[in-house]
């Protein structure tokens, strides 16, 4: 992936907001579907504190993208691939800029503020992966001290399918779930609302163009497939996984909700921040063949700073500062990269649609500052945070306000940010 005039950091564009330090730079150019009061879903460029209004932009785009762009889901825009997305951004970059264009396309901006943000997909299947080794290694120490990894993970990047109808745009309401719990010392698992309600702070990797049933996609090309980047938060109701997880894995435990940062950050935007692979630690076994890829190895890491913070109901009547649950990175956490969890998902010959969800796993880091989940922030229940306003916290409380937060920067970029993933929790029904 190369570097064109579109990531210049000395490129500035015309529309407030859009500021170098800002989330929505010229540089980065994310698309998602929203709407006004009353008005129809449409697609959208966010700039700024803006969103540049497509579907009133027709003139100023190509033919074929006014028919991919006149519908409410970024679907069929996705499939057409990287060679499509790369020309709208340039096209986008160009008129964003340029103070020729202002009068043109200052008339299709809508405040951020005032619209509404949606699923940018009609998403067939979200699928939920487990690359983040230093979350699976803290979670595993809890059940299995001395042997944390499961022999496999090491040689298989580590997925379930998880359940698209409930992925949702960032501000949804977490409803408490309920389900059968079983307390270690109970003879019987009851079913009432999960004491153990906690978030995961994961990447979400839309597909691009597909693969046909049959046709694994070969990991020099699964970049190809990837059309771009969200956050994603699996919530998790740790009760109700404990008892129900055996042996086919997770189900209602995650399946209630799923909330994702609305902007389809594009791989494009992200070129500036690709990083190296973390070094394997001596002793570990290479990647199969088809897993390995030096190009990869080279740039598959993704530089992205994570943040989660919560605020309760009484921290927000008292006006307290959301208290920082951690503070991380993507590049440390992720033992598989992107590529190879897409090549992985195809290897079989299982096909990937556009506008398919796919979540990294929690992405934790080696240090007590950057850990991804509450299960792994209170070691299970046993050690709660204490909060500025002198509540303590195991798991998530009824009102509890979850922000992930991420974004890239680097010397010699303009840093762009993916926006936010918002979730409150509220009372089971
Ligand atoms: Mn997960």
């Amino acid at each position: 992936m190369t570097l064109d005039q579109t990531h210049d950091p000395k490129l500035a564009s015309w529309v407030e907001g859009a500021e170098p330090g800002s989330d929505f730079p010229i540089q980065s150019l994310p698309i998602g579907i929203f709407s006004e009061a009353k008005g129809l879903r449409r697609p959208g460029v966010a700039i700024g504190d803006y969103i540049l209004d497509l579907t009133a932009s027709a003139d100023l785009l190509d033919e074929e993208w006014r028919e991919d762009l006149s519908q409410p889901i970024l679907n069929a825009w996705l499939s057409r691939g990287p060679e499509a997305h790369r020309a709208l951004r340039q096209r986008l970059s160009e008129i964003l800029s340029d103070e020729r264009y202002r009068d043109d396309v200052e008339i299709n901006l809508i405040g951020q503020s005032e619209v509404r943000m949606h699923l940018p997909c009609l998403i067939g299947d979200y699928t939920d992966f487990y690359v983040g080794i230093h979350h699976a290694t803290n979670v595993g120490k809890q059940f299995r001290p001395d042997n944390p990894l499961l022999p496999n993970y090491k040689y298989v990047p580590i997925g379930y399918h998880g359940r698209a109808s409930s992925v949702r745009a960032s501000g949804e309401p977490v409803v408490r779930p309920r389900g059968q719990r079983k307390p270690p010392e109970a003879d019987a698992p009851e079913y009432g609302p999960s004491r153990r309600l906690d978030y995961e702070l994961e990447l979400g990797i839309w597909i691009g163009r597909g693969n046909d049933l049959g046709q694994p996609i070969p990991i020099g090309e699964a970049g190809q497939h990837i059309a771009g980047y969200c956050l994603l938060n699996d919530w998790s109701a740790r009760d109700l996984q404990a008892w129900e997880y055996q042996p086919l894995g997770p189900f209602l435990a995650k399946n209630f909700l799923t909330s994702i940062s609305p902007w389809i950050v594009s791989a494009d935007a992200l070129a500036p921040f690709r990083t190296p692979m973390p070094p394997r630690p001596e002793g570990d076994p290479d990647p199969l063949p088809y897993l390995s890829n030096d190009a990869d190895r080279q740039s598959g890491g993704l530089s992205i700073q994570l943040e989660v913070t919560l605020s309760t109901e009484k921290m927000r009547q008292q006006r307290q500062a959301p208290h920082v649950l951690s503070r991380g990175r993507a590049d440390s956490a992720m033992y598989w990269s992107a590529a190879q969890i897409v090549t992985h998902h195809s290897s079989n010959g299982c096909n990937l649609q556009p506008g398919d969800l796919i979540g990294t796993g929690t992405l934790s880091n080696d240090s007590d500052q950057g850990l991804g989940s509450l299960l792994e922030i209170s070691r299970g229940g046993k050690q709660p945070i204490e909060l500025q306003s002198g509540e303590k916290r195991s798991f998530l409380e009824d009102g509890d306000e979850v922000t992930l937060r991420a974004w890239c920067e680097r010397e010699g970029a303009v840093r762009i940010g993916l926006g936010e993933c918002v979730g409150r929790v509220v009372s089971a029904y």
